[in-house]
């Protein structure tokens, strides 16, 4: 089958390898649509990623897909179901586990490969979080489960209040999906630095855009809008560690800020304890997934009470990902379905 593996820096190759075949306890299914993510532009161009893969790997972790085979001992699942699978499943055991604290689970079992005619999903996931689609839900909205898993966690950390005003700083597919998602009750300040992309936040419900190429002074601007006081929520989308500080420079005394985009490794930043400690703030930093928003995301796309189809700028062909990449990193998509055939 034709499959993408990642050899390192920006070096992406399409290649013939075996067909995977299910072990116990797993299945194979053929992809039906597979969406690029902002977090795979960042491992493509760092070459790896320190808890999900490491090079040479079978690349892409978002798909919904038909299952073609199923392994020994896998009862309730069988060949022709539609299902979306999240890239990882906690172990269930660990100490974190014990505590429903499922995305420390230092033994999550990854699994990468999406950009591919088939995709063997572990047992791990199987069991905790592959799950069956409504027949109408196209695959390119279903793949989008997990990013949106993690938006819902997110969300679910951020103590949003009902007419909160919230800054969202990026206008990727993560901040887009905050924006969409905290829309319906609180008042959303959007920041970013795509005018086309800040266009699909206002659809999704931004009360307000702006374009940081063009407004220096993102605090300035938050506290003009604010009484002078700073956004009740900010959440930070962009990964960059700069930003970081900005976010904690746009947060209002008693603010939550929900540092959620990953950084480089080895990265730090710079936090003023006076503020810190007599604004109280609340410093958050949110991680990836877990089984229950994996299940609330699908039941919101499937839904369609929000137009998630806006963050699909195209479908395009398996054979066209190197070109799909250089488009992503020239910013001139948000997501791309790729269509393995
Ligand atoms: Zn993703
Ligand atoms: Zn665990």
């Amino acid at each position: 089958m034709l499959a993408a593996l990642l050899y390192g820096q920006e070096d992406l190759r399409l290649e013939q390898v075996p067909e995977p075949i299910p072990a116990e306890g797993e299945v194979v299914i053929q992809v039906g649509a597979a969406t690029t993510c902002g977090t795979d532009l960042k491992v493509w161009r760092r070459g790896g990623h320190a808890k999900m893969l490491t090079p040479p790997t079978l690349f892409g972790h978002e798909a919904a897909g038909t299952i073609v085979a199923v392994g020994t001992g896998v009862t309730n699942w069988q060949v022709g179901n539609r299902i979306v699978a999240n890239n990882s499943a906690p172990c269930m055991k660990c100490f974190f586990c014990q505590r429903q604290e499922y995305s420390l689970c230092p033994n999550l079992t990854w699994n990468n490969g999406t950009f591919a005619e088939y995709l063997k999903i572990p047992a791990p996931i199987v069991q905790q979080n592959m799950l069956r689609l409504p027949d109408e839900l196209p695959f390119a909205l279903a793949a989008m489960t997990e990013p949106l898993a993690c938006v819902l966690h997110g969300v679910a950390r951020s103590q949003v209040k009902p007419q909160d005003r919230v800054v969202v700083l990026g206008d990727g597919a993560i901040g887009l999906m905050f924006v969409a998602v905290l829309a319906a009750k609180a008042e959303v300040l959007l920041w970013g630095g795509n005018d086309q992309r800040l266009e699909i936040g206002k659809k999704l419900g931004a009360s307000q855009t702006f374009n940081y190429h063009q407004v220096a002074d993102i605090p300035g601007v938050v506290q003009a809008l604010t009484e002078g006081w700073g956004a009740d929520v900010v959440i930070e989308a962009t990964g960059v560690p700069s930003v970081w500080e900005i976010a904690i420079a746009c947060a209002r005394p008693g603010a939550t800020v929900n540092l959620f985009g990953g950084c480089p490794k080895d990265t730090t930043i710079t936090v003023n304890t006076e503020k810190l400690h007599y604004s109280e703030l609340t410093l958050k930093g949110v991680f990836h997934n877990t089984p229950e928003y994996v299940r609330a995301a699908l039941s919101l796309i499937a839904s369609r009470k929000i137009p998630f189809e806006l963050l699909i700028s195209e479908q395009r062909p398996l054979k066209d990902l190197e070109q799909v990449f250089a488009d992503m990193k020239a910013r001139q998509v948000i997501k791309v379905a790729m269509l393995p055939c």
